[in-house]
């Protein structure tokens, strides 16, 4: 795999462009800069690794476009040592940028043949997040609770399990909805318990799905 200086000079444009729609988070756009998105992508389609775009990765899923990963991130509030529950592993690129801010990374896939092909590719790369192949509605409640829990698929409605693996002082970044786009959710759970809710923009994700492992 070859990161070029061609790479590197089209990740830094695109560094300006998500900062010219609002991403103000340095290390976000520091991670965004250093990984190389076109690895997460079939080399035939190399040239469109660095567009702010989504992008087909096959089996039907896609990954995230790049100014959508910065502002989940940015929600998520990471800070080094967090410890981070991502659903929906994708090709591993949401995963790669959390573990540039120094999160402890666990994330949940379930579509086993992206799960195989993406534990490859991260293996031959050299990042290690914790990965899971499995169902995501039940999160991971063997090693809860999470300081932060990140959902990159589109919900039906926020899953009771994964606020019962959220620690106090904890947040969950979910895009909820049914239709053809999500609402972006900041969810705080406070130290009694109760939650904090936010609204944050519409979006487009493909839809967790449940019980189909
Ligand atoms: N974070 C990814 C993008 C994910 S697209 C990236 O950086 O590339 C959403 C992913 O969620 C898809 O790979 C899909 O297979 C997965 N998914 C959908 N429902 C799921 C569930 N219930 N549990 C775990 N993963 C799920």
């Amino acid at each position: 795999m070859i990161d070029s200086y061609k790479h590197k000079g089209l990740r830094k444009k695109l560094v300006e462009e998500i900062r010219n729609k609002g991403i103000e988070d340095e290390n976000i756009l520091a991670a965004i800069e250093k990984i190389p998105r076109h690895y997460f992508l079939e080399s035939s389609f190399e040239s469109f690794a660095y567009q702010d775009k989504p992008f087909p990765i096959g089996s039907g899923q896609t990954i995230s476009q790049p100014y959508t990963v910065a502002f989940q991130t940015e929600l998520l509030e990471v800070k080094p040592k967090d410890k981070v529950l991502e659903i929906g592993t994708g090709s591993g690129y949401q995963a790669c940028i959390l573990l540039e801010l120094g999160a402890r990374v666990y994330t949940i896939e379930r579509h086993r043949t992206l799960y195989k092909k993406t534990k490859k590719l991260l293996e031959k790369i050299g990042y290690a997040p914790k990965l899971f192949y499995g169902d995501g509605y039940k999160g991971l409640p063997a090693y809860a609770p999470f300081d932060k829990i990140l959902v990159t698929a589109g919900a039906s409605e926020v899953p009771q399990t994964l606020l019962e693996q959220l620690n106090a002082g904890g947040i969950m970044v979910i895009p909820v909805g049914t239709g053809d786009t999500q609402i972006m959710k900041q969810i705080v759970k406070k130290d009694d318990g109760s939650f904090d809710e936010k609204s944050c923009g519409y979006f487009r994700f493909v839809p967790l799905l449940s019980n189909k492992v």
